[in-house]
């Protein structure tokens, strides 16, 4: 098999970057391990920033989204049992966000792929990429049993943050900064219209909880738990009990309960893998950066990459010019570390740490004071969330 770009991996990362080469006129293959269903179902982000709303419609992959997703223009940051709105188009000159889901996205991109991009090969297992320092780089990969090759021009390691791409880059070159975090998300699903119309953050001294919501009528709700929790030691009745103290306020508003349909935890890292380029082989998404999902920045981060190395290769095709495709690395690395400083900002400012101090939990409260008291920090704040634009 030969193809122009090959890509590793059909999370959204790989799954967006076969459908911009598409639009540009480049063929690629697409190689994932897992089957289609496992895919479509997998659940994890669901904000889309502004930026990533823009770049899927003008890729035609927008139409469900547009007419399913839920604008946000806002959201709200609870502590001491008080409650602030952040107000996002006021303060970024009309920017919001979409919730729609991670796997919404996915089956729009897989449905379009399949009816007029080029091939999307499931259960397909990439082992390994070789001869990346040449111009002929190829995967080898594993389908039905049978060990096959995939000769490209240029491949893609969009293959998530255990995948095989990275292994080809010599570790001399590599230079890896990473941060584990003392804790989890325990995350539930619930049949139950949200409680709010809008994501809440909240601040307790028992720990950080999230509402949040996957459509009108499906709730998504989140609590720190410690790391190496095992989800199915909470009871439903539990974790409802825990997320009523945690959202409690002063006023009269309510936690809405309903039936949990699925429960898992997520532990909480900062990754970065340095450069995102070695010769042919390009890093994108996961496969290269994971930050804490405090502010909702893996999937728009891995929309980022692609959108880059999409450009940068059709810049080449059209001009001749490798200049795009050598800036690639520094260009993503610079936003991945505006998001990554983000997200370890809004981590460290909700969270409470195991052993944290008195004085620890004052400064907190003092960073949700100076939000909820200064345009300029909220302007941060509300910049930082609706997305970093791209370069
Ligand atoms: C449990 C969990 C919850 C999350 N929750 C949030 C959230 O609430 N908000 C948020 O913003 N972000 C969240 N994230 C992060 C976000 O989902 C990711 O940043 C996003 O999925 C990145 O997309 P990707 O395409 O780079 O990688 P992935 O979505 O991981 O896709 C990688 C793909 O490559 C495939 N693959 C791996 N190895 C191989 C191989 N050897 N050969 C072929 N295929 C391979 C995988 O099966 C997968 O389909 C979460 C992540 C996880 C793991």
């Amino acid at each position: 098999m030969r193809t122009t770009v090959g890509i590793i991996g059909a999370g959204p990362a790989g799954l967006l970057l076969a459908r911009l080469l598409h639009n540009a006129g480049i063929d690629s293959v697409v190689l994932e391990s897992r089957d289609r269903a496992y895919v479509e179902q997998r659940q994890r982000a669901g904000i889309l920033e502004q930026g990533t709303v823009d770049v899927l419609r003008a890729a035609g992959a927008g139409e469900r989204m547009d007419r399913e997703g839920l604008r946000h223009d806002g959201i709200e940051l609870r502590f001491a049992r008080r409650r602030h709105r952040v107000d996002f188009p006021a303060l970024t000159g009309g920017r919001s966000v979409m919730v729609y889901a991670q796997t919404e996205v996915c089956k729009d991109l897989i449905a379009l792929q399949l009816k007029e991009g080029g091939p999307l090969l499931f259960g397909a297992e990439a082992l390994a990429v070789e001869g990346a320092d040449t111009d002929s780089p190829r995967v080898r990969f594993r389908r039905e049993g049978r060990e096959e090759v995939l000769e490209c021009a240029y491949v893609v390691g969009c293959d998530g943050s255990y995948g095989v791409a990275r292994r080809a880059i010599p570790e001399e070159l590599t230079r890896v900064y990473e941060r584990t975090y003392p804790f989890g998300w325990l995350g539930i699903l619930a049949d139950v219209p949200p409680s709010h119309d809008e994501l809440v953050y909240a601040r307790h001294e028992r720990g950080f909880a999230l509402l949040s919501m996957r459509s009108p009528v499906v709730s998504r709700l989140y609590l720190q738990v410690p790391a190496e929790t095992d989800a199915a030691a909470w009871s439903d009745g539990e974790i409802w009990d825990e997320l009523e103290r945690r959202f409690e306020t002063a006023d009269d508003w309510r936690l809405e309960r309903g039936p949990i349909t699925a429960k898992s935890v997520t532990p909480m890292r900062s990754h970065v893998h340095e450069p995102m380029r070695y010769g042919r082989l390009f890093l994108a998404g996961d496969a290269a950066h994971i930050v804490p999902p405090t502010g909702a920045k893996g999937l728009n981060l891995a929309v980022g990459d692609v959108v880059t190395f999409a450009r940068a290769l059709a810049h080449q095709a059209a001009t001749g010019s490798d200049d795009l495709l050598d800036a690639y690395s520094p260009t993503c690395l610079r936003r991945v570390w505006q998001a990554e400083r983000f997200s370890y900002e809004m981590t460290a400012m909700l969270h409470r740490a195991p052993g944290a101090t008195p004085f620890e939990d004052r400064i907190q409260l003092a960073r949700l004071e100076r939000l909820a008291s200064s345009r300029a920090a909220e302007q941060d704040l509300a910049e930082a969330y609706t997305g970093f634009l791209l370069e």
